[in-house]
């Protein structure tokens, strides 16, 4: 198949069209039009072949991932998705794969309205690079440099499923059958919070996705914001998975640093503590308090 051929059957045909979209793919670059009043935020992430997904990953869940990962990143800014470029280095161009791939990428692509404007296509080892641009609204973007001494901490949903999953994969850990197939789900098609990132505009005061873990992941928050914070451990919301396989003390230790599972930590001033709650209930998206700011331990 030509690259043009592949472009314009796999990408061009697939994609859902925006009315903020002037020129989306054909053209030597696209043009976007954003809407009047708002702000973009935009990121990048490349995923790699046996670096950031095992190579046995089926087509379907990589296309679904390597976009996930970033909605995900638009959904810690508070940023709506809106528009996202496709950069894909193949071995070969393989239909079968290619329609996987597209398959899980137009899955959720299309569930969160964004539109494919344009990419690039080239010959070499599997990798994925993604860049996602979303609006957001002047001074309403989530950063994660404003979390204050006394502010609450949260987590969306729950930890460590995905690290589980991936060292049942690695054959680390044996797993009894019930759960694998529920685990894997988690590692390869994580659910971007892209609904609760909006509604944690004008709430949070900072907030990061948690994709190396909610220590490492939080640590960037207290580091940016120059602050501490008090963790309650008994109060983390650890998957039923890692509960049921693993000894309470690693079950802990794989909740606090197990990566990918791409839910938000964010702080919350006391005062927008019922707002909160408010609001995430309404869009059924289940969160715990897991500690507070301090001011930064010296
Ligand atoms: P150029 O050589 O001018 O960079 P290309 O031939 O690489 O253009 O791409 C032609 C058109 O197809 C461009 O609009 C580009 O954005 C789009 N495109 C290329 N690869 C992809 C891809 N993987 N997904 C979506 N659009 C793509
Ligand atoms: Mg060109």
């Amino acid at each position: 198949m030509s690259e043009f051929a592949i472009i314009h059957d796999f990408f061009a045909a697939k994609r859902l069209k925006r009315p903020d979209v002037s020129v989306g793919i054909g053209d030597d670059a696209a043009i976007v039009k954003p809407l009047p009043g708002h702000e973009l935020a935009i990121t990048a992430d490349t995923l790699i072949a046996g670096v950031h997904f095992p190579t046995t990953t089926p087509p379907y869940d990589i296309g679904y991932k390597s976009l996930a990962v970033n909605l995900s990143d638009l959904a810690a800014m508070g940023a709506a998705p809106a528009w996202v470029t496709l950069a894909l280095t193949l071995p070969h161009a393989e239909s079968d794969w290619l329609r996987g791939f597209c398959e899980g990428f137009f899955a959720l692509a299309n569930k969160h309205q964004v539109e494919l404007i344009g990419g690039d296509l080239t010959k070499g080892p599997l990798s994925i690079t993604v860049q996602a641009m979303g609006y957001t609204k002047p001074q309403q973007a989530i950063l994660r440099s404003s979390a204050k001494p006394d502010h609450l901490i949260y987590v969306t949903g729950t930890l460590g499923d995905a690290a589980l999953a991936l060292r049942y994969l690695q054959e680390k850990i044996s797993l009894p059958e019930s759960i694998q197939q529920k685990i894997l789900f988690r590692l390869n098609r994580p659910e971007p919070r892209v609904k609760a990132g909006i509604e944690l505009r004008s709430i949070a005061s900072a907030a990061i996705d948690i994709s190396d873990g909610l220590a490492a992941d939080l640590g960037h928050i207290l580091e940016q914001s120059n602050v501490g914070a008090i963790l309650h451990v008994d109060q983390l919301p650890i998957a039923q998975a890692l509960i049921q396989t693993l000894i309470p003390e690693d079950a802990i230790q794989l909740a606090l640093t197990g990566g990918d599972d791409y839910e938000l930590c964010f702080t919350v001033p006391e005062d927008k503590k019922f707002q909160l709650e408010q609001r995430l209930s309404a869009i059924n998206c289940r969160f715990s308090c897991i500690g507070e700011i301090t001011e930064k331990k010296v």
